[in-house]
């Protein structure tokens, strides 16, 4: 069986910490799907659209990464899409608390599912995509936070 990986989150928008990671995880698989979860309930600063192409736009020339979107329960997902590992990131002890909870759940849930969690270097820890929005929102300087590919097109839009 190929090995494939699902990273999941919200990436609105995507920064340097997730692109890390992902890049950190390329050797491990085949391919790593990013899977933008979508919640009815949650309201989103970059539309669905925009969190797609904008994601699509930095691993454009990586063929193992694709990106797809999602709702209802990650491990359905990951299952309906022959994912066999799904793939974190933590960058403190909060993070680890929240990720240990939901990865015994999903075992749970699917015992074929093995979560992947990847430690971010120092560096990153203390980006978020909370924290870029805040930024952008009070039109600080965001860039530094961004991939290069996207950089453009968040700075115009704002
Ligand atoms: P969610 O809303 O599900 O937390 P996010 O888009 O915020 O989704 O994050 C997706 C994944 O990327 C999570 O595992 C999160 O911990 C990880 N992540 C976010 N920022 C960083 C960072 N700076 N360094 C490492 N991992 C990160």
């Amino acid at each position: 069986m190929k090995r494939i990986a699902i990273f999941p989150g919200s990436f609105d928008p995507i920064t340097i910490g997730h692109v890390d990671i992902l890049q950190r995880a390329l050797p491990l698989f085949e391919k790593i799907v990013v899977a933008i979860g979508t919640n009815s309930q949650k309201k989103y600063f970059f539309s669905l659209e925009e969190r797609l192409s904008l994601i699509e736009k930095v691993f454009e020339n990586e063929p193992k990464i694709e990106v797809q979107t999602y709702s209802g329960l990650t491990a359905n997902f990951a299952t309906k899409i022959g994912a066999g590992f799904l793939l974190r990131g933590v960058r403190n002890a909060t993070d680890f608390e929240f990720e240990k909870t939901i990865a015994q759940l999903n075992k749970e849930l699917e015992q074929n599912l093995e979560t992947i969690l990847l430690v971010c270097k120092p560096k990153y820890s203390h980006i978020s995509s909370t924290i870029v929005r805040e930024i952008l929102i009070h039109k600080g300087k965001a860039e530094k936070f961004l991939p290069k590919a996207i950089q453009t097109y968040i700075v115009e839009k704002m």
